[in-house]
């Protein structure tokens, strides 16, 4: 699903807003996307790594069927490259994976007597095909679809998504246009577009994962807070602390400077909440 095919068999992804060109036998920025024989194949079709119940407040999201567990799966693969990412085993490496089928992952979730599904560990947006059969048929058994993303995706596919999906929790990664491209691999624009066109269509919260070196200076997550609030005060934020991982070493982000950002963020929203401790 979205992408074109070229001269001399190349073809052009459409999924995401890197609009990846490829060479047979090239992949895309996201590494599970790949040009066989002129044809936009993915790589990840119905391979999980990973597959849990979780606490839905665990993904986070915290005012949509609050104090239910949620089956939640994952794949690999991610059209971002954040060097502080805490999910890299899965997001730019090759795990160890299963296979399910999309009406395998609905019949465990009806099995284990939960109301919803989520969409979570690497990015859904490079697992497209995957998330929407399973959310379609989610759907049709009456079960809640969740999204946890980082909301780099094109409009087309995402309006399928505003159609099938219940919530979301959107990773807003910074609020800086001219670093986001640099720190994570994407258009900050494109993530806002994301974040509105979200809010209209479900529940909606934000996560902001408050990386020392990365965002937390020159007021851009306070901008962030600002801009959230003119959206709507009501939307719930996440004010995340980072930790270090294999390829960014910075200390944790200062319990000091958390404390700050919330009671900030409390002057502008309703429901601010900290995390990662
Ligand atoms: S989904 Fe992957 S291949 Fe497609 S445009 Fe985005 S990064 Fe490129």
């Amino acid at each position: 699903m979205y992408w074109k095919t070229g001269k001399e068999k190349k073809v052009q992804c459409i999924l995401c807003p890197h609009r990846c060109h490829m060479e047979p036998d090239q992949v895309g920025i996201c590494g599970v996307r790949k040009n066989i024989r002129g044809k936009l194949l993915t790589l990840n079709y119905g391979k999980l790594s990973s597959i849990a119940l979780d606490p839905i407040e665990k993904k986070p999201i915290h005012f949509f069927q609050p104090g239910t567990q949620t089956l939640s799966i994952g794949s690999f693969g991610c059209n971002f490259f954040c060097e502080f990412c805490q999910n890299y085993s899965i997001s730019k490496c090759i795990p160890e994976t299963f296979s399910m089928t999309p009406e395998d992952v609905v019949n465990k979730a009806t099995a284990f007597n939960v109301p919803s599904i989520s969409y979570t560990y690497n990015e859904p947006t490079v697992f497209y095909e995957m998330v929407t059969e399973t959310a379609r048929l989610a759907k049709q058994k009456g079960l809640k679809n969740i999204l946890v993303t980082n909301g780099y995706i094109e409009e087309e596919p995402r309006q399928e998504w505003e159609r099938l999906m219940d919530a979301v929790n959107v990773d807003l990664k910074g609020f800086s246009k001219e670093r986001y491209p640099g720190n994570f691999g994407g258009h900050l624009e494109k993530v806002k577009e994301s974040i509105l066109a979200y809010q209209k269509a479900m529940h909606l919260e934000l996560t902001i994962l408050v990386v020392p070196g990365i965002n937390d200076w020159d007021g851009e997550i306070q901008e962030a807070i600002r801009w959230i609030a003119k959206i709507d005060p009501k939307i719930p934020i996440h004010l995340n602390r980072y930790y270090p991982t294999e390829h960014y070493r910075e200390p944790a982000t200062n319990l000091n400077d958390i404390r700050k950002l919330y009671n900030f963020a409390k002057e502008h929203l309703n429901n601010v909440r900290c995390g990662n401790f």
